[in-house]
């Protein structure tokens, strides 16, 4: 057993050298040794346009390496709130949907089970509902704060459900959500029909535009904060949320999104919930430029991560 659950110093090894881990910590099975474990579900059997996410995982390794544990903005370090480990990656199956879900479910159950929180990252957005029926189980229905670009809560494709947009619909036909504790930020068009957001508005989730949070960010995070109540909650974050001209690596990127200062400004806020999950979706590294989506998908991690320690912290 590693004797801390925290990075590697980047004084005693270089951040360019080792074998990748997420945020450079120790790769370590058993999740009741540690507060956080942090799995890889390489799975983009669920996407609908450009896939490659299946390769999410080992981008974000890569280039958490250039993360770091201490937030000025809270005032603390990640790693010495929380014990943080990588679990490794769940076996996700290319052509198989719905046993790479069920496995990222057991995995994650076990994790939630130990007493440890999950952080997932994909992988596309299907896997996120692997995550949400484990947590689900353990803590009752999960208020949610989704980043997206898209609503993900659409109809079947091509007869085929889930899919990387469906799944915040099949959370709530599930019963894994509380539709009025979701919110949606991110959003914007053009949709495809006029019908595109009837679903989250017919269930009482919450839709912040990507526009609005150019607008008025305070009142986005004053709006984040207000939803602070002792209920659990899932933080997903998918990277095509922000604009492609900041995450191009995406398998469906929208033009007009958030930038990466915003989108980490809001995840700091979730600081204010207790938040029991959370995921990193959609990052594409064979789409990606310079590594940039790959750098701010870790970092964004890095950010959740710590604001579950800031929440912890009081
Ligand atoms: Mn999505
Ligand atoms: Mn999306």
């Amino acid at each position: 057993m590693p004797s801390e659950f925290r990075p590697v110093s980047p004084r005693e090894v270089p951040r360019f050298a080792g074998v990748s881990t997420f945020l450079r910590l120790p790769l370590h099975d058993d999740p009741r040794d540690v507060d956080v474990m942090i799995i890889g579900a390489p799975f983009d059997g669920g996407t609908s346009f450009r896939p490659g996410a299946r390769f999410g995982p080992r981008g974000v390794r890569a280039a958490s390496a250039l993360t770091r544990g201490f937030h000025p903005d809270p005032g603390l370090d990640l790693f010495e709130r929380l014990r943080c480990c990588d679990g490794g990656d769940v076996l996700c199956v290319p052509m198989d949907l719905a046993r790479s879900i069920d496995n990222i479910e057991a995995r994650v159950r076990e994790i939630a089970d130990a007493g440890a929180v999950p952080a997932v990252v994909g992988g596309d957005h299907t896997c996120s509902l692997g995550a949400l029926r484990a947590l689900a189980k353990v803590h009752g229905p999960l208020g949610l704060v989704h980043f997206d670009a898209h609503s993900d809560t659409y109809g079947p494709a091509w007869g085929v459900d889930p899919h990387h947009g469906t799944v915040f619909r099949n959370a709530v036909e599930e019963g894994l959500l509380r539709p009025h504790d979701v919110i949606q930020i991110g959003l914007r068009g053009p949709f495809g029909t006029r019908d595109d957001l009837a679903f989250a508005r017919d269930k009482g989730f919450t839709i912040v535009s990507a526009e609005r949070v150019h607008r008025d960010l305070d009142a986005v995070i004053t709006r984040i904060t207000s939803m602070s109540s002792d209920a659990p909650y899932y933080v997903s974050f998918d990277v095509d949320s922000v604009d492609p001209s900041m995450a191009p690596g995406t398998g469906t990127p929208v033009p007009g999104g958030i930038f990466s200062w915003q989108a980490l400004a809001m995840v700091r806020a979730t600081r204010a919930l207790r938040v029991v999950g959370c995921d990193v979706m959609e990052v594409s590294p064979d789409l990606d430029l310079n590594g940039i989506t790959s750098l701010l998908a870790a970092n964004v991690l890095a950010e959740t991560l710590a604001a579950i320690a800031s929440h912890r912290a009081g």
